[in-house]
């Protein structure tokens, strides 16, 4: 099988869908290529409100609102935070990425069931894909690279992996919550936080770590800390640590996970991966692959770099994780965060009030 296209996409997750949309809506000729259309990736699924407004994505996917977050610090300090106007939407990622798919199919996308091999020629690019049982090649002047934390296509340009952090999550049926819940404490996320998450069926508990050999015994001590004694399936995935190091080689744009793109601290990455894939469309609509990097990092260096700064710091020991769980019971601190997270306030005053309050732990 021999295609021929303008811009081939690889990956059919938030960012390689949402860019073959935004392509596809520019009247740009472009095949998105999705290794398993039924694939789940283990996921929060947590995305801000406010997103769906800005990408018009349909709110039927929308399995809980969630109105409020549960603290709780490395000693046992609890905090709940209200939000005001805004709430954070739980979806299931398999029925969301199919809608971004879909919509990205409406547009005029050729969506095809198929994964990347290899490159075989590079001017223009030419890609071996397996369709099914049949070997494909697929010609193309652009390459967007958006397959994911474990990228195929960065491997097969010798481009070193992404830095990564391990998760473990497990879904359990039958218990129900309404809020989500960050717990902080070395003894079960060094460096990181565990999580309670409400699922449409359930809820879902995971923790991170930097050693997978130690994370099955991480989980194990989050659930005895946090009172979870069902158990359900279990599943562990990497997720990206940022370095902003990569945005596009030539022709080839790299987007979210590939590109490492999810917020320290806070590990929320559905949003970026999105804007990547936005903003690569938009650069290779106008024919300017490097105007990817840089409308990304006028609207985001500052704040993965802060928050970035802010990880190193608060996440060295349960002493500063404890600092900034009581950091957050100031309003001021919660209206700040809140403005940043949820309602993905993009003007220079949202990030400087943040500063304002974090600057000094940064010194
Ligand atoms: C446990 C966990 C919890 C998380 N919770 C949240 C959360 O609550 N909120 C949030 O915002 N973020 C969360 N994240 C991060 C979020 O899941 C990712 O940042 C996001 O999925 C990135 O989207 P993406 O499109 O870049 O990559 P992915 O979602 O990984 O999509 C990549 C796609 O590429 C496809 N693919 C892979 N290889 C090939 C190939 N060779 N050929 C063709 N296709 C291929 C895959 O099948 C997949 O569909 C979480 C991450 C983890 C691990």
């Amino acid at each position: 099988m021999k295609l021929r296209t303008k811009v081939l996409v690889v990956g059919g997750g938030p960012a390689g869908a949402t860019a073959a949309r935004f392509l596809a809506e520019g009247g740009v000729d472009v095949i998105l290529l999705e290794r398993d259309s039924s694939f789940v990736k283990p996921c929060g699924g947590g995305v801000p409100s406010s997103a769906f407004d800005e990408f018009s994505i349909p709110k039927s996917v929308v399995k809980k609102e969630v109105k409020s977050i549960k603290i709780v610090s490395p000693m046992g300090e609890r905090l709940d935070i209200e939000f005001k106007g805004v709430y954070l939407a739980i979806v299931e990622r398999g029925e969301f990425d199919n809608a971004l798919r879909e919509m990205a199919e409406k547009s005029g996308a050729r969506l095809i069931e198929g994964e990347f091999v290899r490159f075989i020629d590079d001017k223009p690019y030419k890609v071996e894909a397996n369709v099914g049982e049949v070997k494909a090649e697929i010609v193309s002047e652009y390459v967007i690279a958006a397959d994911g934390v474990n990228s195929r296509v960065r491997t097969a340009l010798s481009i070193k992996p992404t830095c990564t952090l391990f998760t473990i999550s497990e879904r359990i049926k039958g218990v129900k919550t309404g809020v989500c819940e960050f717990w902080f404490g070395s003894s079960h996320a060094p460096c990181f936080y565990s999580w309670v998450f409400p699922k449409s069926d359930g809820i879902s508990a995971g923790t991170g770590g930097s050693e997978p050999k130690e994370i099955r015994t991480l989980l194990e001590k989050f659930k005895e800390r946090s009172g979870i004694t069902s158990d359900g399936v279990v599943k562990i995935y990497r997720i990206p640590v940022w370095k902003g190091d990569l945005f596009n080689k030539g022709k080839i744009l790299f987007v979210g996970d590939c590109a490492g793109q999810v917020m320290p601290l806070s590990h929320e990455g559905i949003y970026y991966a999105m804007k990547s894939g936005e903003y690569a469309a938009r650069a290779i609509i106008e024919e300017k692959a490097d105007n990817y990097k840089r409308v990304w990092k006028a609207r985001f260096q500052k704040r993965f770099a802060l928050m970035d700064k802010l990880r190193d710091y608060f996440l060295k020991d349960d002493i500063s994780a404890e600092r900034l769980v009581a950091l957050h019971r100031r309003p001021e601190v919660q209206e700040a965060s809140m403005r940043l997270w949820l309602r993905k306030d993009s003007s220079k005053e949202g990030l400087l009030s943040y500063m304002r309050l974090f600057g000094k732990f940064l010194s």
